[in-house]
C-alpha cells in the first residue's frame, strides 16, 4: 500500500493519463501563488484573506540543488542518502523546496523538471511512503 508522506500537498490522478498536481494557494486580488496550501487563506502581500485553491503545474525548472551525503541529525528523514534537495521554480511563479528523484548526474542549474510521486522509505508493515519529488525531463 501506498501512504503520503504528508496530507494535503498533491492530489493524484484520476486516471492513467493525468499527471499529479501540487495543491497551492492563489490570491485572487494579487495573484500571488503559494505552496503549500495556506489553510487560514490570508496572503502574505495583501494582508487579506483573499486566498483560493489551485492546482500547481508540474512542470519547472531547477533554482538550485545540493546533494547531501550524510542523513540529517534528528531522525525525521527517514529516505535513502545520498539524496538531492533543492529548489524549483514552477511555471506557476512559485519556488518550492522539493526533493529531486536520484538522477544525480542530471541536476542543472535551469534543467527542465517534472513532478513525480516517488516512494521515500518502506515503513515496518512494509507500505510504500511516497512523497513529491522532481525529475529532470531528458531532452528526447
Ligand atoms: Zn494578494
Amino acid at each position: 500500500m501506498k501512504i503520503p508522506l504528508d496530507q494535503g500537498l498533491w492530489e493524484q490522478p484520476q486516471t492513467p493519463n493525468e499527471k499529479p498536481r501540487l495543491l497551492g494557494s492563489r490570491c485572487t486580488l494579487c495573484g500571488e501563488i503559494y505552496f503549500p496550501r495556506k489553510q487560514k487563506g490570508w496572503c502574505l502581500r495583501c494582508h487579506k484573506k483573499s486566498l483560493e485553491d489551485v492546482k500547481l503545474h508540474g512542470q519547472g525548472k531547477i533554482a538550485s540543488y545540493t546533494i547531501v551525503e550524510q542523513p540529517p541529525a534528528g531522525g525525521f528523514y527517514r529516505g535513502p542518502v545520498p539524496y538531492a534537495y533543492g529548489f524549483v521554480d514552477l511555471a506557476d511563479r512559485v519556488r518550492l523546496k522539493t526533493l529531486f528523484t536520484n538522477d544525480f548526474d542530471k541536476l542543472r542549474v535551469g534543467a527542465d523538471v517534472e513532478l513525480v510521486i516517488d516512494t521515500l522509505y518502506v515503513d515496518e508493515p512494509g507500505n510504500d511512503v511516497v512523497t513529491f519529488k522532481f525529475q529532470p525531463v531528458t531532452a528526447p
